[in-house]
């Protein structure tokens, strides 16, 4: 029998892969091995030990693009996992390679918005995690819906305005959440630079949630 392959094995093995789709499908914009490993893998799992404190339950990456942080982090953390993203042909190459790695069982995808999977799923996920999807303000108010109580959403940022915290911070109770971390690490390049913000849910929201599909985006709150 075959030995099991380590956590850092299959993340690579899934990094080979994307990186071999992305040749004929744009699912990323970084395509040498060596800033993939450190935009992809390292960036992904800065926030690891704020996942596997969150409740015990389901993880989920909003937005996971071509499965990033998603992937790294569900590897990781264990945790069975949803990776959503509203493009298709995205969501079924990701769900290809985690199958391909056989990870089928612990990690499914969502085809479609985070707007209708809340329709489906509501106060379903324990944590939740963003990279480069979209405002704080938007990504509370999408989020909310989802968690349990007690339940994080990690949000993975890079440059951010204080107008932008600001505007989450003034949306929070409105939406029943608090923001409980904020901290800010260099990669090992040197000069990367990752800003994380860890959201709990601490309460029922005040309006009804999700509002319109589009949105929390298009129309935030506040
Ligand atoms: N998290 C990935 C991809 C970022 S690009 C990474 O860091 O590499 C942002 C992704 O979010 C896109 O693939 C887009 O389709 C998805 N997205 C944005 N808003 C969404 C929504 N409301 N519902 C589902 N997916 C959304």
């Amino acid at each position: 029998m075959s030995e099991a392959k380590s956590e850092d094995q299959l993340v690579e093995d899934y990094l080979q892969y994307i990186l071999e789709v992305n040749q004929r499908m744009n699912l990323t914009r970084i395509d040498s091995v060596e800033s993939a490993r450190l935009l992809h893998i390292e960036d992904s799992l800065v926030p690891l030990d704020d996942v596997v404190a969150a409740p015990a339950g389901r993880y989920g990456d909003l937005g996971t693009g071509g499965g990033f942080p998603g992937v790294p982090i569900a590897i990781y953390s264990g945790r069975k996992s949803v990776l959503i993203d509203s493009v298709g042909k995205k969501v079924a190459a990701v769900q290809e390679g985690v199958n391909s790695l056989g990870l089928g069982e612990q990690i499914s995808t969502y085809a479609g918005r985070i707007e209708d999977l809340t329709k489906e799923q509501a106060s379903s996920f324990s944590v939740l995690t963003a990279r480069a999807v979209t405002k704080l303000v938007s990504l509370i108010e999408l989020a909310s819906p989802l968690l349990v109580p007690g339940g994080l959403l990690i949000c993975y940022k890079a440059q951010t305005t204080q107008d932008e915290v600001d505007s989450a911070l003034k949306v929070c109770p409105k939406v029943g959440m608090k923001l409980i971390k904020d901290y800010q690490t260099t990669l090992s390049d040197g000069e990367t630079l990752r800003r994380i913000f860890v959201f709990e849910k601490v309460s029922k929201p005040q309006i009804k949630l999700p509002r319109k599909v589009g949105a929390a985006q298009h129309n935030p709150l506040g």
